[in-house]
C-alpha cells in the first residue's frame, strides 16, 4: 500500500512536472486529464479533483456534469510515453456535492462487489487473472463517410496474401495458416516488441509473466501477467492495454483487442481466471469435482445459469458474437469441464497445490470494460454460491466433436448483442443484489448499447450484402 505522502514525495524525488489523472469510463476506455504538479496535494486523495464530466460517453448530460476525481495512491507510475516527466495516476469517480462514488463509475462498482463478498461473509479476496489476446497490424483504414459506413483492416495477412510477408518484403517466412502459434523467428516477426511490451509493463508495477504468439496467423499475439485481486488485476489489464498499443505505435503498427477482426481465423479472447479465498485460505480447492469445492461448484452454477445476461457485460460489442462461433477455440456451448478448452468453463489443471485452484470462464473478451466484467462474473458466481445452483454433470468430451443429439442438450451463448441485452433485461437481480449494480446501470447500458452499436449496425448495408445480392 501506498500512501498519498508518499506519491507526493516521489513527486518531489523524480522532479514530476504533470501529474496525468486517469480514470475508466462506461465502455472501458481510459480517460485522463494531465494537471502541473503544484496542483495535487493529499485533499486529492480524499476529497478529489474537480472535472467537467459532460461528453462522456454514456455519463452525464452538460446540466449536471461536475464530477470529482478521487486520485488511488496505490496506481501512481511515471509514465513512459510522454516526453516529460508525468506521474500516472488511477482515479475513481465521486459526487461532488456528497463526495459518494458515482454510481455509474465501473471502479466504484468493482469496489462495491469486492466489499459485497467481505459483508456477505463469503470470503475476503477475490482474485482474477485476465488473459486478453489481440492482433498487431500495419494499418486500419477507416471510412466514416462511404455510403456503407465501410471499413477495412489492411492486415498483415492481408498483405501476405498479396505476396508480401508480415516484416515487409516477401522473405519467404510466415506464419501458415492457423499454425501462427509458436514458431521461432524469423517466422515470428515480433518478438522484440512484444519483448518491449511486457518489460515496458514490470516497469509500471505489473507482474509479468511471459508472451507469446497466438494461433491465428495475421500477428495474434498474448502477453500474460500474474493473476491479482480484483481491482488491482483491472489496473492492471487498462496498463496492458495502454502499453501493448503505445509500443506497437513505436514500431509503427496499430493494435486491436476486437475479438473478430478477421473472418475465417481465430478471434481474440479475454479468458478470466478467477478463485474466492478466505483468511489466506482458497475456497475454491476441494475434494468433489476436478479438486473443487462445493462452493466453487455453486459458482460454476451461477456463472452457467446468467451466462446469456453476463455476456451483455463480458461480450458487450457486435463484433464479439462473431467471435463466439464453432471451431476457433472460442466457447459456444455454456458447460464446464477439466482440462477441455471447448467448454466454456474450464478447470485448469493445477497439480497438487490447492492454492492454484481456480476456474477460467472462457468467454469474455477484451472489448469489456474489465471493471465491470469481473465484478458481473463475480455477481453471477455469488448468486450460484448464496442458492446453492447446481451446474449439473460436467462435459468431459471435445464439444465440437458431440452428435447433434448430444449437443441439443447443452445451452450455447447468445447469437448476437441484441440478444444477450434482452437476456440482460430479463435476468439482473443477480447485479442489483446488493446494490453492486444500479437498475439506473443496467437500464442505461442496455439503451446505450442498442442505441449507439446495435442499431447502428442494423442500418448499415454490410460489405458482405453486396457478395450475396448486388447482382440479384
Ligand atoms: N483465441 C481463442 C479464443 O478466442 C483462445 C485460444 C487459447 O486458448 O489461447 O478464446
Ligand atoms: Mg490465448
Ligand atoms: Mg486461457
Amino acid at each position: 500500500m501506498t500512501t498519498p505522502k508518499e506519491v507526493l514525495k516521489l513527486i518531489q524525488d523524480q522532479k514530476i512536472q504533470m501529474i496525468d489523472l486517469k480514470f475508466i469510463d462506461m465502455l472501458g476506455t481510459w480517460q485522463h486529464l494531465t494537471m502541473f504538479q503544484n496542483q495535487i496535494d493529499e485533499s486529492s486523495f480524499t476529497e478529489g479533483v474537480p472535472f467537467d464530466g459532460s461528453s462522456i460517453r454514456g455519463w452525464k448530460g452538460i446540466e449536471a456534469s461536475d464530477m470529482t476525481m478521487v486520485l488511488d495512491p496505490n496506481t501512481a507510475w511515471i509514465d513512459p510515453f510522454m516526453a516529460e516527466p508525468t506521474l500516472s495516476i488511477v482515479c475513481s469517480i465521486a459526487e461532488p456535492r456528497t463526495g459518494e462514488p458515482y454510481d455509474r463509475c465501473p471502479r466504484s462498482i468493482a469496489q462495491r462487489a469486492v466489499d459485497y463478498v467481505i459483508s456477505s461473509g463469503v470470503g475476503d479476496t477475490v482474485f482474477f487473472g485476465p488473459e486478453a489476446e489481440f492482433f498487431i497490424f500495419d494499418d486500419v483504414r477507416f471510412d466514416q463517410n462511404a455510403s456503407s459506413g465501410y471499413y477495412y483492416v489492411d492486415s498483415i495477412e492481408a498483405k501476405w496474401n498479396s505476396g508480401r510477408s508480415e516484416a515487409g518484403g516477401n522473405l519467404g517466412y510466415k506464419p501458415r495458416f492457423k499454425e501462427g502459434y509458436f514458431p521461432v523467428p524469423p517466422t515470428d516477426t515480433f518478438q522484440d516488441m512484444r519483448t518491449e511490451m511486457l518489460l515496458t509493463m514490470a516497469k509500471l508495477g505489473v507482474p509479468i509473466e511471459k508472451h507469446h504468439h497466438e494461433v491465428a496467423t495475421g500477428g495474434q499475439c498474448e502477453l500474460g501477467f500474474k493473476f491479482g485481486k480484483l481491482i488491482e488485476a483491472a489496473d492492471w489489464l487498462m496498463i496492458y492495454k495502454y502499453v501493448i498499443k503505445n509500443v506497437a505505435k513505436k514500431y509503427g503498427r496499430t493494435v486491436t483487442f476486437m475479438p473478430k477482426p478477421v473472418f475465417g481465423d481465430n478471434g481474440s479472447g479475454m479468458h478470466c481466471h478467477q478463485s474466492i479465498w478466505k483468511d489466506g485460505q482458497p475456497l475454491f480447492a476441494g475434494d468433489k469435482y476436478a479438486g473443487l469445492s462445493d462452493m466453487a461448484l455453486h459458482y460454476i452454477g451461477g456463472i452457467l445459469k446468467h451466462a446469456p445476461a453476463l455476456l451483455a457485460i463480458t461480450n458487450p460489442t457486435t463484433n464479439s458474437y462473431k467471435r463466439l462461433v464453432p471451431g476457433y477455440e472460442a466457447p459456444v456451448n455454456l458447460a464446464y469441464s477439466q482440462g477441455n478448452r471447448s467448454a466454456s468453463i474450464r478447470i485448469p489443471l493445477s497439480g497438487t497445490n490447492p492454492k492454484a485452484k481456480r476456474l477460467e470462464f472462457r468467454c469474455p473478451d477484451a472489448t469489456s470494460n474489465p471493471y465491470l466484467a469481473f465484478a458481473a462474473m463475480l455477481c453471477a458466481g455469488l448468486d450460484g454460491i448464496k442458492n446453492k445452483i447446481d451446474p449439473g454433470e460436467p462435459l468431459d468430451k471435445n464439444i465440437y466433436e458431440l452428435s447433434p443429439e448430444e449437443l441439443a442438450k447443452v445451452p450455447s451463448t447468445p447469437g448476437s448483442l441484441d440478444a444477450a441485452l434482452e437476456a440482460l433485461e430479463k435476468d439482473h437481480s443477480f447485479l442489483t443484489a446488493g446494490g453492486i449494480f444500479s437498475e439506473d446501470f443496467i437500464q442505461n447500458w442496455i439503451a446505450y448499447k442498442l442505441d449507439n452499436e446495435v442499431n447502428p449496425m442494423r442500418l448499415r448495408p454490410h460489405p458482405h450484402e453486396f457478395a450475396l445480392y448486388y447482382d440479384c
